[in-house]
């Protein structure tokens, strides 16, 4: 007995593919399939999150629609992966957020600009609409110690309930505790999310919206990706300045925190824009619907974080400095805060099956040489 249709649907995809074995050089999906023999609701999760949903293996298959074997692993790895999301969040009562995500996502963003924007405009409303130069002009309208509090703590949450999460996810889709410490295999799952090796559909390239494959879903993913991290790191670097050089913001364009910033938000405006087209172009034998709000939403407050960011840099130096940093600290703090609930736990938990992976594949080889 299966916890879900989707799962049990996947239990049924999942042991045509093990008679078959055609598909196996595609991906990471069958040769961790191959292992199994019985495919319980952790290990179906597991290989739902090892998916990257490059749709080789449906255009490959001899048993897909309309074969009445109706193989569509894409699509119902798609399901299970989705769900999964939904079963491993921490809080459980916060599981919900999943099924609404778009509706959720966007309230936390409206609310958060709104409370910024009421925030400057009535405890600040002097300075609000006045043009700030110079170090500390951000903290004319917010203190530092005050952003540092509120940020932090958002950071803090998102860590620990996403922290919560993977290790029930963990847990349930049967890896070793001990493996998390192990650094090849963390190295490998990193070099293996790093360039996206299984969203190639076996070398070919992923194919979206019909049979032709390429390269661009991967293109865009790692502007999305690479330009987070960027931002990530801008960051990190304009604490340490403040911290350790004891320089305040805004720094110059020139600056590394600038810099590394400025590439991230135009990948963030780049790699969003990118995936929103594909994932229209999508062929809908390979979409999961339910799950459709919850992408968009999380592309959306990427592209935006990206762009009020660049707005922000922009016009830092005129009267607009005030409503732009508002609008762009709100869109952060909804995104920090919605992290644990909405798609970019896709990165966490396929990062965690690939860590898994790369350890059952020395195991196989292992005891294959035993
Ligand atoms: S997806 Fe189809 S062709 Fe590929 S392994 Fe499964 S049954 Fe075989
Ligand atoms: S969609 Fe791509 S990544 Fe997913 S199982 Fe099929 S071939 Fe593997």
């Amino acid at each position: 007995m299966h916890a879900t249709n989707a799962l049990a649907e996947a239990d049924r995809i999942m042991t045509v593919c093990n008679s078959c074995r055609y598909c196996e050089g595609l991906c990471a999906v069958f040769p961790a399939m191959e292992m199994r023999r019985t495919f319980p609701d952790g290990d179906l999760d597991y290989l739902a999150n090892l998916c990257h949903g490059c749709g080789a293996c449906y255009y490959d298959c001899q048993f897909s629609p309309p074969h009445e074997f109706n193989v569509d692993a894409p699509r119902t790895l798609a399901e299970v992966r989705a769900q999964s999301y939904a079963r491993y969040a921490w809080p459980a009562a916060f599981s919900s957020l999943f099924a609404r995500n778009g509706c959720a996502i966007s309230i936390a963003a409206a609310i958060g600009i709104l409370l910024f924007l009421a925030g400057f405009g009535l405890l600040e409303s002097d300075s609000f609409l006045t043009a700030h130069t110079g170090a500390g002009a951000f903290y004319a309208l917010m203190p530092h110690a005050a952003m540092v509090f509120v940020f932090g703590l958002a950071f803090l949450y998102a860590l620990a309930s996403l922290g919560a999460g993977l290790a029930k996810f963990w847990r349930a889709s049967g890896g070793v505790g001990r493996t998390f410490a192990t650094l090849r295999f963390l190295l490998q799952a990193a070099r293996d999310a790093g360039r996206l090796r299984y969203l190639d559909g076996g070398g070919a390239g992923c194919v979206n919206e019909n049979e032709r494959p390429g390269d661009r879903r991967a293109l865009f993913h790692h502007f999305t990706f690479y330009g987070f991290l960027l931002c990530f790191a801008a960051t990190c670097v304009a604490t340490l300045y403040h911290y350790v050089l004891g320089r305040e913001a805004p720094y110059a364009w020139y600056s590394l925190p600038v810099l590394l910033g400025t590439a991230g938000g135009l990948g963030l405006l780049i790699g969003p824009a990118g995936l929103f087209a594909a994932k229209l172009h999508r062929d809908p034998a390979l979409r999961e619907p339910e799950s459709r709000s919850m992408d968009l939403a999380f592309i959306a407050m990427l592209f935006l974080t990206g762009a009020s960011g660049l707005a922000l840099l922009l016009f830092r130096a005129t009267a607009a400095m005030g409503p732009l940093l508002a609008i762009h600290l709100g869109i952060v703090l909804a995104l920090f805060l919605t992290m644990p609930y909405g798609k970019f736990v896709h990165g966490i938990y396929r990062f965690a099956a690939l860590v898994h992976y790369a350890r059952e594949r020395v195991q196989s080889k292992e005891t294959a040489l035993s």
